[in-house]
């Protein structure tokens, strides 16, 4: 049976619970075990799907489709385990779910009432698809404290108390602020915050203690006193240097040592690190350095781009250069001047997934910029897109060349999609259907040529990637774009979708239809992210 560690946050929000869940996801299975982490999340939305990126960041996409809170992103770059529909659950699915079946008349006779049946619905898919694992780690959204997510933290006290004592473990993390007008850390918060959730019912066992200042030890030995935990039970969680540094800075503050000695666990394998130090080695040890201007509309926070960023420092990583992102505003490239200014110093150009009108001229300038003046081009999703209608209209002479996404054309480049093959069959889409969980998502497989550039990189002409698009490129052009040296490199099994164009006049410039920074790992960098990488970094030497 798989023992539970149940993460939970206090104080306040962003203190990196996703980072702690998953860097003990990889403590655990450097020391050989099968871990698979869950994020609970209690908005009221059915998945972030429709959520502005300013709003909730990234929305991460499964290979099973689900469109789910970006913490799973750092799990699976953490533990390589891809992550699941079955592991992000938010309180609208479990209403959308249990109002469905008090509908269909499943609870015929009984009030239906958050606890038991919110409660249970939580459990459930706590306990759902667990066979053959060593650790589930669940981590729960939101502060404690905070009204929606009470129905959550009930549901874990009842899990620690079905389960059994031994098999579950509390870790929560709080904050000691520094007051730097008393030159001191206070503890205070975190005293009220373990406070509040044991008077929920659950005591923590492990309390992670996220702080600015290195902690002295005469105040984790008051932490511990107050909060019923071992002194080595308060481990100090100080800001790291990089995200990938946190496995090795939290197994050096004692936290893996911690939760398997709260289970009992005492014969665990030592872990073995070595993949985590070279990665440090070559984030510490860089041998040069590019800089990528990454053309954008939600450039204000960075955490709506967290996967590309993060497969960006992945190519870095591959080829030990260091990686600046230079995040470049789109819509101000719509204004004359500025953007040669500002694309000029760039080893190389990307322009991201998105969504709407706005910016999408200065995008479709940075792309010009990039074909005209051979600089490396990699353009996702929209990007890819963007890519299209550049080339239709400068050189395959289709001047009013657009998407529908912006209103209608005359020349839709980029059309709308209805109609696709899935794994599961034939999936339609009414133009004016529901806009959540209705777009083209998931894994879906790609044919390349065999002569093509991206066949080259990925060493393979068959691949599979994530989608999440409504729009796509109309097969229509394809002789027009390929006469203008845009070519279709990639196309989905059944010839319909044009997956992946390149320009094979151009030293790098590759528009994919897909999510590649998705897939990408610190210790497996995606080949697409290495080789563009690899392309500004030849580039940095030219300028
Ligand atoms: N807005 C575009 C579409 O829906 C691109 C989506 C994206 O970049 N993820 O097709």
């Amino acid at each position: 049976m798989a023992r539970f560690i149940f993460v939970t946050g206090g104080v306040v929000s962003s203190l990196g619970k996703g980072l702690l869940s998953a860097s003990l996801a990889a403590l655990l299975q450097a020391r050989g075990y099968k871990c698979r982490i869950r994020k609970f999340d209690p908005y009221l939305n059915v998945d972030p799907g429709t959520m502005s990126p300013y709003q909730h960041g990234e929305v991460y996409v499964t290979d099973d489709g689900a469109e789910t809170d970006l913490d799973l992103g750092h799990y699976e770059r953490f533990s390589g385990v891809s992550a699941k529909q079955s592991d992000n659950i938010t309180t609208g699915r479990i209403y959308r779910d249990i109002i469905a079946r008090e509908r269909r008349g499943d609870y015929l006779g009984a009030t239906v009432q958050v606890v038991p049946h919110v409660t249970n619905a939580i459990k459930e898919f706590a306990l759902a698809e667990i066979e053959g694992l060593d650790f589930v780690i669940c981590e729960i959204g939101g502060t404690v404290g905070d009204i929606e997510s009470l129905p959550f933290i009930e549901a874990l006290r009842q899990l620690r108390n079905d389960l059994g004592r031994g098999n579950t473990v509390s870790v929560h993390t709080t904050l000691v602020p520094w007051i730097k007008a008393a030159g001191e850390l206070k503890t205070k918060p975190t005293q009220h915050s373990v406070r509040e959730i044991s008077s929920l019912g659950v005591q923590p066992d492990v309390l992670l203690c996220r702080a600015e200042m290195p902690i002295p030890d005469g105040d984790k030995a008051k932490i511990a006193q107050f909060c019923n935990v071992p002194k080595s039970a308060v481990i100090e969680g100080l800001d790291a240097r990089s995200i990938y540094d946190v496995p090795l800075q939290y197994h050096r503050e004692g936290l893996d040592d911690e939760v398997l000695r709260a289970f009992g666990i005492s014969d665990a394998p030592p872990p073995e690190l070595e993949r985590w130090d070279e990665i440090m080695d070559r984030l510490d040890n860089p041998e040069g350095e590019v800089t990528i201007g990454v053309v954008g509309k939600y450039v204000g926070l960075p955490d709506a781009y967290k996967s590309l960023r993060e497969a960006l420092v992945h190519g870095g990583i591959a080829n030990r250069v260091k990686v600046n992102i230079k995040w470049l505003d789109a819509e101000l490239f719509e204004q004359d001047g500025g953007i040669v200014g500002e694309l000029e110093p760039m080893h190389a150009i990307l322009v991201p997934g998105g969504f709407g009108e706005r910016g999408s001229e200065g995008k479709i300038a940075s792309v010009r910029f990039a074909r005209e003046r051979k600089v490396p081009f990699f353009g996702i999703c929209l990007g890819m897109q963007m890519a299209c209608i550049e080339g239709a209209r400068n050189t395959a002479g289709i001047g009013q060349a657009n998407t529908t996404e912006f209103g209608d054309t005359p020349e839709p480049v980029v059309g709308l999609i209805t109609e696709w093959m899935s794994r599961e069959g034939l999936q339609a889409r009414a133009a004016d259907g529901d806009l959540g969980g209705t777009m083209r998502l998931g894994a879906y497989e790609a044919e390349l040529g065999g002569n093509s550039h991206v066949a080259a990189i990925y060493g393979a002409t068959r691949i599979s990637e994530r989608h999440r698009h409504r729009y796509e490129v109309n097969a229509h052009y394809k002789e027009p774009l390929e006469r203008g040296g845009l070519v279709f490199s990639g196309l989905s099994p059944d010839g319909c979708l044009p997956e992946i164009v390149e320009r094979p006049d151009h030293p790098w410039f590759i528009g994919v239809q897909f999510h590649p920074e998705l897939k990408s790992r610190p210790f497996a960098p995606h080949p697409l992210f290495a080789s563009f990488i690899e392309a500004a970094l030849k580039q940095s030497r030219l300028v």
